[in-house]
C-alpha cells in the first residue's frame, strides 16, 4: 500500500524525496546512528565528550545579544543557549519557568560562563516523573523540512503495520544462521538500552547481516529470473563451421592464446544454440579481446544474420572498422562503419553491411536492422545499463546473442554481483612476447629529463603518447590543456613530429591524426582521454601521463595499457605535481606497484568503495545500500547459493522476495 495516499502532499512529496513510498520503503528506511535518552542525568553529573539526557528545573528565559542574538534559558544547574529560535520559543520557556515545568535537553555538556552549558540542545517541557524512553533512539537519513521526529513517528508506524512476515522459509534461514526478519527490523529500529551501539553503526550485528542477505539474494533472483527470461526467447542458431569461419580459422592473422581460444570455443558454443548469448568476455587490456568478437561476427555472417559492433568512441569504432576490413576484406564480407561524416543518404547502406561497426549512435537513430544475429559491445563499462538493454531489444521476434567485452577488471565481489546475469569469458593471458610496462613517477619539476628522454626515444623510431590531464571541474579546460600542451610541447620538441588528438575535433580530423601517428608520421601524439580505451597502434612504446595525479586509477592502468602492445621495451612515466594529497599518493603508489589489471582493481575497490566503483556509467544508483562489497563476500556466495536453490525448488518463494525487495525497480532488471 502506498504510504502517499494517507499522507499530506508536502510530507508525501518528502518522503519520495527519500525513495520511501511503501510502507516497507519505511520499514528498509534504517538508522545512520543511535542517540542514547534512555539514562538522564543531571546537569553537574553529565559524563563529558558524548550527548546526554538531562533534566533541570526552568529558571527564566531571555533573549541575549551578545555575543550575538540568541535565546538564553536557565535552568537550575544549567544553560541552554538557541542561535535559530522563533519568538515563540521565548514565551514557551517564560511560560514553562512561571508553571514550574522542567525541560529535557538532549545534547553535550560543556562548561561555559555559567557552569554547565548547552548550545541548541533537542528538548522538551516536562512536568518531572515523565517515564523515560525505552530503547535508543533512531537517527534517520533525512531531508531538508521532515524532522527526525516526523520520519521516526512514520517509520514506527510502518513497523507496527505488521507487514512483517518472514519472506525466507524457516530451513533457509537456519542453513546460513540467519535472525529472523521481524526481529531484525524492530531490532535496527529500536534497539535496547545497553545494546552494543558499535555493531550496529559498523553493521555487523547479526541483524545487519540478515538485511545484508535480504538484499544481496534479492539482487541475485532478480538478474537470475531476467537471465532466464532472456534465455527463454529464441535467437537465431549461429553455426561454429561455417565457410567463412572455416576459412579465416587456416588464415589467421597470428596463433590464438589458450585463453583466447577457450573463450571462443565457449562463445560458439553458446552461438549453436537457438537462445540468446549473454556473455561478457572479460581480459585485461591488452589481451585480445578483438579478434574473438570478430570470429563471433564470422559466424554471424555465415547464418546469413547482422552482426553489429559497438564502440564508445568513434576513433575506437574506425580502428575496428579497419582491423575488421584487413581480416575480413579478403573474403568478400560487406563491412560497414557509421560514422558521424556519413552522409544521410549512405547510411542505409552502411547499416545494411554484414557487419555494422559504430559507436552509440547505433542505437541512438532507431535503426533497425535486418536480421540481427550478434551485437558485440566494446568496452561495455563505458555504456549504461540502459543503452546495453535497448541494443538488446532491437530485434523483434527473436533475441541477438550478445557479448560484451570489458577490459576494466572488477573484482570478484563485484563481479559475482553485478554480472549475475550474464555467463563470464575470461582471457587471463597475454599474447606471447609483451613485456611489462615500466612504470616510472616523476616530479613535474624533472619535466627536462622527461623532454629528453622523448627525444632520444623518437629519435630511435620509438613513438609515444601524451596524455593531458582531466580537469573536473570542466571539459572544455581538458581540451584548452591539451591545445596549449601541443603548442609548447611542440617549440620544445623541435626534432619530434608531434601530433594533436582531442574529443572536441570534427570526426574526420581526428581519424586523420590517428592515421598519421598509426603511419608514423606523427611521432608523439598529444591526447586527452579520447585514447583511453581500446586503441591499439602497436609501435608505441612510450607515455606520458601529465598530472597523474588527477585520473583515477582504472584510467590510469586503461591508458597505460595502450603501450607494450609490440615486441619493445615500453615505459609509462607518470608525471605529478606537488603537493600530493594522501589519497593521490595512494593511487600513484598502487599504479607503479601494479601492472595486473585485476590487483589495480582490487585495491581501487578498497579505496574508493564499490559505489563509485562501477560508476554512474553504470548504474547511476549505488547497487546496494546495506551490503558492502568489501567485506561481505561470505554473504555475497550464500546469496548466490541460495538463489540458485530457491529458482529451482521454491520459485514463487522467490518471487515474492524479488517482489518484496526491489517492488518497481524489478523492471529494469526483468527487461
Ligand atoms: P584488448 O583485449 O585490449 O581489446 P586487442 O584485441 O586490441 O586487445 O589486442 C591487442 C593487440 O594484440 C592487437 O594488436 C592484437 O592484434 C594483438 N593480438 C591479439 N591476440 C594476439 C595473439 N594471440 N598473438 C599475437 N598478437 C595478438
Ligand atoms: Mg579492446
Amino acid at each position: 500500500m502506498s504510504a502517499a495516499g494517507v499522507e499530506p502532499k508536502g510530507l508525501a512529496r518528502k518522503l519520495e524525496k527519500l525513495g520511501l513510498r511503501s510502507r516497507f520503503d519505511l520499514v528498509l528506511h534504517l538508522p545512520l546512528r543511535y542517540e542514547d535518552e534512555t539514562q538522564l542525568f543531571s546537569p553537574d553529573s553529565a559524563p563529558p565528550g558524548r550527548p546526554v539526557s538531562i533534566e533541570a528545573k526552568v529558571a527564566r528565559a531571555e533573549i541575549a545579544f551578545r555575543p550575538r542574538r540568541q535565546l538564553v534559558v536557565h535552568a537550575e544547574g544549567v544553560v541552554l543557549r538557541f542561535f535559530n529560535f522563533y519568538p515563540s520559543q521565548l514565551k514557551q520557556f517564560q511560560r514553562a519557568a512561571e508553571e514550574g515545568l522542567r525541560v529535557r535537553a538532549f545534547g553535550e555538556v560543556r562548561s561555559g560562563w555559567f557552569g554547565a552549558e548547552l548550545a541548541h540542545p533537542r528538548y522538551r517541557l516536562v512536568r518531572g516523573g515523565d517515564p523515560l524512553p525505552d530503547a535508543l533512539t533512531p537517527i534517520y537519513p533525512t531531508t531538508a523540512g521532515l524532522s527526525q521526529d516526523k520520519l521516526r513517528a512514520r517509520v514506527l508506524d510502518a513497523l507496527d503495520s505488521g507487514e512483517l512476515e518472514d519472506s525466507l522459509p524457516d530451513s533457509l534461514r537456519r542453513r546460513y544462521s540467519l535472525a529472523p526478519f521481524a526481529d531484525s527490523v524492530r531490532l535496527l529500529h529500536r534497539p535496547a538500552p545497553g545494546m552494543d551501539i558499535a555493531s550496529l553503526v559498523e553493521r555487523r550485528h547479526p541483524a545487519w547481516r540478515r538485511m545484508k542477505f535480504d538484499e544481496l539474494l534479492a539482487q541475485q533472483l532478480s538478474m537470475r529470473f531476467a537471465y532466464r527470461a532472456r534465455r527463454e526467447r529464441n535467437a537465431p542458431r549461429l553455426p561454429a563451421n561455417g565457410p567463412l569461419l572455416q576459412a579465416f580459422m587456416k588464415n589467421l592473422p597470428f596463433r590464438l592464446t589458450r585463453a583466447q581460444t577457450r573463450a571462443l570455443n565457449e562463445m560458439l558454443r553458446d552461438l549453436g544454440q537457438p537462445h540468446p548469448m549473454q556473455r561478457l568476455l572479460q581480459g585485461d587490456v591488452g589481451s585480445g579481446k578483438t579478434i574473438v568478437a570478430a570470429i563471433a561476427c564470422l559466424a554471424a555472417v555465415d547464418a546469413g544474420c547482422q552482426a553489429v559492433v559497438m564502440a564508445p568512441t568513434e576513433i575506437l569504432s574506425e580502428q575496428h572498422y579497419r582491423k575488421f576490413g584487413d581480416w575480413f576484406g579478403p573474403l568478400g564480407v560487406q563491412i560497414g562503419w557509421l560514422h558521424g561524416g556519413v552522409p544521410k543518404k549512405q547510411r542505409k547502406e552502411v547499416l545494411a553491411s554484414q557487419i555494422v561497426i559504430g559507436t552509440h549512435a547505433l542505437i541512438q537513430e532507431r535503426v533497425e536492422f535486418s536480421r540481427l544475429g550478434l551485437a558485440v559491445v566494446d568496452e561495455q563499462h563505458r555504456f549504461g545499463v540502459q543503452q546495453r538493454l535497448t541494443l538488446r531489444r532491437r530485434a523483434d521476434e527473436s533475441l541477438p546473442h550478445q557479448l560484451m567485452m570489458s577490459a576494466t577488471p572488477i573484482p570478484r565481489t563485484l563481479a559475482m554481483t553485478s554480472h549475475a546475469d550474464l555467463d563470464v569469458s575470461v582471457i587471463d593471458e597475454m599474447p606471447p612476447g609483451r613485456k611489462v610496462v615500466a612504470t616510472r613517477l616523476y616530479s613535474a619539476t624533472r619535466r627536462r629529463d622527461v623532454l629528453a628522454r622523448i627525444r632520444e626515444a623518437c629519435a630511435e623510431g620509438q613513438q609515444g603518447y601524451w596524455v593531458c590531464p582531466v580537469i573536473e571541474e570542466s571539459k572544455d579546460g581538458d581540451l584548452q590543456t591539451a591545445l596549449d600542451t601541443h603548442k609548447t610541447l611542440r617549440r620544445e620538441l623541435a626534432t619530434v613530429r608531434v601530433g594533436l588528438v582531442h574529443g572536441r575535433m570534427p570526426g574526420a580530423e581526428k581519424a586523420a591524426a590517428m592515421q598519421a601517428f598509426v603511419r608514423d608520421e606523427i611521432q608523439l601524439l598529444v591526447c586527452t582521454t579520447v585514447i583511453e580505451v581500446g586503441v591499439d597502434v602497436p609501435n608505441a612504446s612510450l607515455m606520458v601521463i601529465e598530472s597523474a595525479e588527477r585520473f583515477g586509477l582504472a584510467q590510469l592502468h586503461q591508458l597505460r595499457g595502450r603501450v607494450g602492445r609490440g615486441n619493445r621495451d615500453s615505459s609509462c612515466i607518470l608525471l605529478f605535481g606537488e603537493p600530493l594529497s594522501e589519497n593521490a599518493r595512494e593511487r600513484l603508489k598502487i599504479i607503479y606497484e601494479n601492472s595486473d589489471g585485476f590487483e589495480v582493481a582490487r585495491r581501487d575497490l578498497d579505496l574508493r568503495g564499490p559505489g563509485e566503483f562501477i560508476g554512474e556509467r553504470q548504474s547511476g544508483d549505488p547497487l546496494f545500500r546495506f551490503a558492502d562489497l568489501r567485506c561481505d563476500l561470505d554473504l555475497i556466495l550464500a546469496a548466490r547459493e541460495a538463489a540458485e536453490n530457491l529458482i529451482e525448488k521454491a520459485p514463487e518463494v522467490a518471487r515474492s522476495h524479488v517482489r518484496r525487495w526491489l517492488g518497481s525497480r524489478q523492471d529494469l532488471a526483468n527487461a
